[in-house]
């Protein structure tokens, strides 16, 4: 058959092209092979190159095939704001959406026409966080971050002896979870000049942000059952980059013996377009080897798929200042996921190892990924050593931590000899001065 006369077409062949001519720039982020989904003001959207299509404009110009303009569960889908919907449709279901969404975009594509009446501008579009989150956990799964940070906090034992046995996580807070450019506000709290204390009551002094990866539960369990690891990828939705936004002296005084709690609940920023891990398969790799002196994992842990992702992970910092003159923002760490000590199959397994149950559109964060090399750690914590190795911008000035009006860059894309460059786009968020 003619791929470009069929209405579905698997779109993970490398060799494939777009009408779109943006989602065939080898830099962007964007190809036809990626079609990551997100929401716009008219409901559930799928992004190609530096243009947007509203699923609900497809189907309203009779552009899906049958099987799902006839699925009541598709319709309601695409009818409200987020992706909840999508995400618990059959797996069918949504193979079929996204075949069908490449069959429309693909060069050749006998819908061009109708298909190009529809697209939006995607600087025209207000990204809102793509899913409602009714619960979100942050892990903590990266072996040279447990490690930089433990050996500040408690330099004689630096990593706990747990550490390589269980994956470590806390329940974050889901209310508070923001879309890729909302301001974030200097949070206030208790914080103290000695360790013992006593505490005063006031704005954050040491504001820093945690690059992560997250992903969305795109299948759930009902409480009491598991999710076994060989299974937990593929009831993995999709990925998005995630900031955990940290008030360090806050964290410092309350985080024994319960863990971080107001330090890290007052917002936690999503990239708005969701890679689905289908577009992400190229890319997956096994976990880092463990070494001799490691313990063997035990085996409701042992990933058979091997489910780390190599994604490229930058942070870039623009104060007001750099912002204003036009600077370009500096980059400030750059790092990879598949780094990363515990991969998302484990994390997911492992929470709902107790009987857990996890819900369609649940975040579940890995912690900030950092790797081995000064260059490679995921928050100013690590990478200015406490403060003691500042950084300098582009407009000279230093930073121990962030100062009010900085702006936070995260960016993330996986790139391979012989396939398009899949990327996720921008994680943005500007420190706005605590309230009065
Ligand atoms: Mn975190």
């Amino acid at each position: 058959m003619n791929v470009a006369s069929s209405m579905l077409l698997s779109p993970n062949d490398p060799a494939l092209r777009s009408w779109v001519e943006s989602a065939n720039d080898a830099s962007g982020d964007f190809p036809l092979q990626n079609l990551p989904l997100g929401v716009v003001e008219d409901g559930p959207a799928v992004r190609i190159g530096e243009r947007v299509l509203c699923l609900r404009d497809a189907l309203d110009a009779d552009l899906f095939v049958k099987k799902l303009a006839s699925n009541d569960e598709f319709l309601m889908a695409l009818d409200v704001g987020w992706l909840n919907g999508i995400a618990e449709l059959d797996p069918l279901a949504q193979s079929m959406m996204r075949e069908n969404i490449a069959a429309m975009l693909v060069h050749g594509s006998p819908v061009r026409t109708k298909v190009e009446r529809l697209l939006r501008d995607a600087n025209d579009c207000e990204p809102t966080a793509p899913f409602v989150v009714g619960d979100y956990t942050d892990f903590y799964a990266s072996l040279s971050h447990a490690t930089n940070v433990g050996s500040m906090f408690r330099p004689t034992n630096p990593l706990l002896p747990n550490w390589k046995h269980v994956p470590i996580g806390y329940h974050g807070r889901a209310s508070s979870i923001v879309a890729s450019g909302a301001p974030i506000r200097r949070p206030k709290g208790q914080t103290v000049a000695s360790d013992d204390g006593p505490p005063t009551f006031g704005p954050s002094k040491l504001m820093d942000y945690e690059l992560e990866v997250g992903f969305f539960v795109g299948r759930a369990n009902e409480l009491g059952d598991t999710i076994p690891v060989a299974d937990a990828w593929n009831r993995i939705f999709g990925f998005v980059l995630v900031n955990d936004w940290s008030a360090r002296d806050i964290q410092k005084w309350e985080y024994q013996p319960l863990g971080p709690f107001l330090a890290k609940n007052f917002a936690t920023t999503v990239s708005p377009w969701v890679v689905l891990r289908q577009a992400l398969e190229p890319f997956r790799v096994p976990g880092p080897p463990r070494s001799a002196e490691d313990p063997q994992v035990l085996s409701y842990l042992a990933d058979p798929l091997g489910t780390n992702v190599d994604i490229t992970l930058e942070v870039l910092i623009a104060s007001r200042d750099m912002r204003d003159k036009g600077t370009a923002p500096t980059l400030v760490s750059r790092g990879s996921f598949r780094d990363m000590f515990w991969t998302p199959a484990q994390m997911l397994a492992h929470h709902a190892s107790n009987g857990c149950n996890m819900e369609v559109g649940d975040l579940l964060a890995s912690g900030t990924v950092s790797g081995p090399t000064k260059e490679s750690r995921g928050c100013l914590l690590e990478r200015t050593w406490r403060g003691t190795e500042p950084i300098t911008l582009g407009d000279g000035t230093e930073r121990k931590f962030l100062a009010d009006g900085d702006e936070v860059i995260m960016r993330g894309f996986c790139e391979r000899e012989g396939h398009p460059r899949i990327g996720f786009g921008e994680c943005r968020g500007v420190i706005m001065p605590a309230s009065a």
